[in-house]
């Protein structure tokens, strides 16, 4: 079974490409490396560098391989740029993923897993919340991503094209081999952000807010190993391809920690007494996020492995302490 990647070389979608490797799929990579890593790429799998945008670049992919089935995670995926560049995000990520299912339908490709996110919600209306809740984001970005899972719903209905849409909480950890990782520029992210203020590359990790309506006052996320989710991309496509029925899943662990308690296990994990600030509030930061997970367990059987925040941030340390310069050597 042959299995197109777009983004495979950015950070969920590497992880993804070793998953499906190690479980013998056949892999092609396609991503215009504007964020991905080329050596984020397992050496295993063909990368084609194009834009999802350009037709003739798809054409060549589809021609040169008999694609099953795709996985797209090929977006922008930076909230605040979104808000301040919303162009950006609509050209490209409804574009990019609009000309891909175009062309999937010429060559007759039927199946996707597309990488959604928490954002579609935007404020929730209840916790944790469900894939029945309501959407309404609150930046471009979610709103992209709710575009999208709007054009795929549209595309079953019409072409039959089946999806999974699989919407993602907060990404976090490495890979167990230590060959890849987190790797964003700038990066923005708490995790990474906290790593490289441990190895003196920032001076502190500033925490947005210590005044929302939680226990300790910074804000509360769920936290999923980037393997978990790599696992729930194969899960998902199998039992799509499987049962021919589109779905739409949370991808969380069910559990929030606050953005202090995250700081705190940092230092345990690495042993350092990292520093860290209390900073004003980023706009547009829900104070509360944490999924049910429940669907895609009860439907597809799957299990996160990694629950704790500890094992989490261990194996990102483990990413990048031994590359504190990234991909880049
Ligand atoms: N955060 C923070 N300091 C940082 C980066 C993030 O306090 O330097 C907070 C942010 O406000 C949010 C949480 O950490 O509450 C997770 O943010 P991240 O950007 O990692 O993911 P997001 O939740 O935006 O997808």
């Amino acid at each position: 079974m042959k299995i197109l990647v777009c983004g495979g070389a950015g950070y969920i979608g590497s992880h993804t490409v070793k998953e499906l490797l190690d479980r013998n799929y056949e892999v092609i990579v396609a991503d215009n490396l504007v964020t991905g890593h080329k050596g984020a790429v397992d050496k295993r799998a063909p990368l084609y560098v194009g834009d999802l945008k350009d037709e003739t670049f798809l054409d060549k992919v589809f021609t040169e391989h008999t694609i099953d089935a795709v996985i797209d995670f090929a977006a922008y995926s930076l909230v605040g740029e979104s808000v301040i560049e919303p162009y950006k995000y609509f050209e490209n990520n409804i574009g990019g993923t609009l000309s891909l299912l175009k062309k999937m339908r010429e060559h007759g490709v039927k199946y996707i897993v597309f990488s959604s996110t928490a954002a579609t919600y935007g404020e929730p209306e209840n916790i944790p919340i469900l894939e029945s809740d309501r959407t309404n984001p609150t930046n471009p970005y979610g709103d992209s991503k709710l575009a999208v899972e709007k054009i795929l719903h549209w595309f079953d209905e019409a072409y039959g094209i089946k999806y999974a849409v699989l919407r993602y909480f907060n990404a976090a950890g490495a890979h167990h081999s230590g060959t890849i990782g987190e790797d964003h520029k700038p990066e923005s992210h708490l995790i990474p952000i906290i790593l490289q203020a441990a190895l003196g590359q920032r001076s502190h990790v500033g925490i947005f807010g210590d005044d929302y309506p939680t226990e300790d006052g910074s804000c509360i996320r769920d936290y999923i190993h980037v393997t978990d989710l790599a696992d729930a991309h194969v899960l998902s496509l199998e039992k799509t391809m499987e049962e021919n029925k589109s779905r739409t899943y949370n991808l969380g662990n069910g559990k929030g920690f606050s953005v202090k308690q995250v700081v705190e296990a940092a230092r345990r994990v690495t042993g350092i007494d990292i520093p860290a600030k209390i900073e004003p509030r980023r706009a547009g930061d829900p104070s509360v996020l944490i999924a049910s997970s429940d669907k895609i367990i009860k439907e597809l059987g799957w299990q996160p492995k990694y629950y704790t925040l500890e094992e989490m941030i261990s194996t990102a340390w483990n990413w990048h302490k031994n590359h504190p310069n990234g991909f880049e050597e």
